[in-house]
């Protein structure tokens, strides 16, 4: 049977993760997080302390990083330069300097093609900005999740209050403000959505709706073939 390439793109905490982890539980697909990729890029600049106007260094840091992830239905586990990077990469600074280096051409391209090889053979579910655009624009299947940003920052305060962490409601909101500005108005592979993406604005659903739509969705397109 056809493996599929699935697309799910959409803006900070619009919960394309974790629908993408649902559905590649139950489809038997492996689940690619490539926010996590330019995550990882972002810890090595600061690890390297790269300046990031520094295109030189840049480059080089590019040629030798090696970016890794070990696919377990249980949570993917991140690899930076074979150190587990999976939980340092969720931290605040990471996440704002992530949204930075993403504007830049040269990791967009490395991370792209890293994508590219881990997709092309089907049986994935990708989420990301620009998965249905640019990653995989022939993509079997895409969709563009959102939901309005106070919804989106109670979800991101409630995820870190379950892990211990007590945050700033308002300053999570500001944080994902600035975010979807910074992602959508970048030159290079701004967040969009494909003209052929099926939009999901999932405010008033429940995981397990959004769940039941996009499966619905593959199923009448599968049935129609
Ligand atoms: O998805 P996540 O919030 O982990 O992504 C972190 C950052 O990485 C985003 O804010 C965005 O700038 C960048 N990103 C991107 N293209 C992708 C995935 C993430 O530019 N495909």
């Amino acid at each position: 049977m056809k493996k599929y390439i699935i697309a799910i793109d959409g803006p900070g905490a619009s919960g394309k993760s974790t629908t993408a982890k649902i559905l590649a539980k139950k489809m038997a697909y492996i689940y690619i997080d490539t926010g996590a990729m330019y995550r990882a890029c972002a810890l090595n600049t600061l690890t390297e302390n790269i300046n990031l106007k520094d295109n030189e260094k840049l480059a080089k840091m590019l040629e030798k990083i090696k970016v890794e992830i070990e696919y377990s239905q249980n949570g993917n586990q991140l690899f930076l330069n074979d150190i587990n990077v999976t939980k340092r990469v969720r931290e605040a600074d990471i996440t704002k300097l992530a949204s930075e280096i993403a504007t830049i051409g040269i990791v967009r391209t490395k991370m792209v093609d890293l994508q590219r090889k881990i997709g092309e053979n089907g049986g994935v579910i990708m989420d990301g900005r620009d998965i249905g655009t640019v990653v995989f624009p022939n993509a079997d299947f895409k969709f563009f999740m959102v939901a309005d940003v106070k919804t989106r920052a109670m979800r991101r305060w409630k995820e870190a209050k379950k892990k211990g962490e007590i945050l700033n409601l308002d300053e999570v909101e500001k944080e994902l403000i600035w975010r979807d500005n910074n992602d959508s108005k970048r030159e290079i592979s701004p967040l969009k959505r494909a003209t052929d993406a099926i939009p999901i604005d999932n405010s008033n659903l429940t995981i397990e709706e959004q769940v039941q739509f996009i499966l619905q969705k593959i199923k009448q397109k599968k049935d129609k073939k």
